[in-house]
């Protein structure tokens, strides 16, 4: 080992004096040393590291944000090399950046940023520049069920059955969209549910090695509405995974149940009783939706676009063909949406046009006829019509397994019936 030069020496020292004489000031503010007389062993231990939170701006790159902190000597290109999937151009606003840095140096020295639910970046600054690292944040799944009875809206059911510390608000939120699109083709959430109808969902409750929980897939559920049980297993069928009842039908079928998606219908919507607030002309053939201006509508099925226009009172009017004996309608549209012009085909779901309030309206809303043979019928009254394609025989097995393991969590008051049966 090499002796230390005279110099060095007294660097060392007058470093060693700075970070104690610095830690026992830290100290004594925090109140440890009060009433000490004397002064305390030598202890070396590292400057304080002061940590600042900053936040990516809209229209703000990220070297801009570092430089508000101090630091200008990051080479990007270089960085974005040592990590993969890592592009610095790509950081979306919001983000927040915390900037480490010790006491009496001029800059931070360590940035860390939380890129995905899953990801966390590190960067260090060492002799030869910055260097980055990727924090691999594990999340631990469970299955969580949940049960709830409709009072008000789905959504303060939801609320009622899940606490704050289960799954946070944005979550059930997310849980009762989620609940939406598994039954998309056989329930209308704004119209078929009512006051005193029941669910039950089984989904996967993610908590992550920091605390914070999300939701991840839905894994079965039971809608009890309208005298009826429905189930709904999610199932991998080999090249996919849907959700099939409890005879192993898939719950999709050629028409959806709404033109509008349920999480675009809003929070407010009550379901305690139908009210029919929207005005609209006579004689009324359809059903109306409340949505914000704007909303985008989709098709409740694939099909050909037969007309894209103004129509007399229904204003701005998509009507699709689905097959020999049925179209849709869509009526009061403030736009239609790019493409959509009459001979164009569309797919299930896809969004062909936006609620407005043309033609005869009062407030923005949809108005949706479905026609069979040119007559408007009671779409409603579909409810009970037809039956999803079955579970293909060959995976049939796998799945009667997958339903008595996933009828377990969602019904584990009767699974001692279904493993016996
Ligand atoms: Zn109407």
């Amino acid at each position: 080992m090499r002796l230390l030069s005279q110099n060095e020496r007294t660097v060392l020292a007058t470093l060693l004096a700075l970070v104690c004489g610095v830690g026992v000031a830290g100290a004594r503010r925090a109140g440890y040393l009060g009433g000490l007389k004397t002064a305390p062993p030598v202890v070396v231990t590292s400057a304080p590291v002061r940590e600042i939170s900053d936040t990516l701006r809209t229209s703000e790159t990220v070297s801009q944000l570092f430089a508000r902190r101090g630091v200008n000597d990051v080479d990007w290109a270089a960085l974005a090399r040592g990590v993969r999937n890592f592009n610095p151009h790509r950081l979306r606003s919001g983000l927040v950046f915390v900037f480490r840095q010790r006491h009496g140096e001029p800059s931070p020295h360590t940035v860390a940023v939380r890129v995905s639910h899953d990801a966390r970046l590190w960067m260090t600054r060492a002799d030869g520049g910055w260097s980055a690292s990727v924090e691999r944040i594990p999340w631990r799944v469970e299955p969580l069920t949940v049960e709830g009875t409709i009072r008000t809206t789905l959504y303060d059911a939801m609320d009622e059955a899940v606490g704050e510390e289960t799954l946070p608000r944005e979550a059930r939120s997310q849980l009762v969209w989620g609940l939406s699109e598994v039954y998309d083709w056989v329930v209308d959430f704004s119209r078929d549910m009512q006051e005193g109808d029941r669910f039950r969902v089984v989904a996967e409750r993610l908590v992550s090695s920091e605390g914070e929980v999300r939701y991840g897939r839905i894994l079965a559920a039971r809608i009890d509405a309208s005298n009826r049980h429905l189930y709904a297993f999610r199932f991998d069928h080999g090249e996919r995974t849907e959700f099939y009842d409890e005879q192993g039908r898939s719950m999709k079928r050629e028409l959806l149940r709404a033109p509008l998606e349920f999480k675009r219908i809003g929070s407010g919507f009550s379901m305690r009783r139908f009210h029919p607030i929207l005005r609209h002309y006579r004689p009324h053939l359809g059903i109306d939706f409340g949505a914000a201006y704007g909303a985008p509508v989709r098709s409740v099925g694939a099909g050909m676009v037969t007309h894209a226009a103004r129509m007399g009172g229904y204003g701005n009017l998509v009507e699709v063909q689905h097959n020999a004996r049925t179209t849709s309608r869509y009526a009061h549209l403030s736009r239609f949406a790019s493409g959509v012009r009459v001979g164009a085909r569309v797919t299930q779901g896809e969004t062909i046009g936006y609620v407005g309030a043309s033609g005869l309206a009062t407030s923005p809303h949809l108005h949706y006829e479905l026609r069979i043979n040119g007559r408007a019928v009671n779409p409603r009254r579909q409810f009970n019509t037809g039956s999803g394609e079955p579970v293909p025989a060959v995976r049939r097995a796998a799945f009667e397994q997958e339903k008595v393991r996933l009828l377990e969590l969602l019904e584990p008051e009767t699974a001692l019936s279904h493993t016996a049966t």
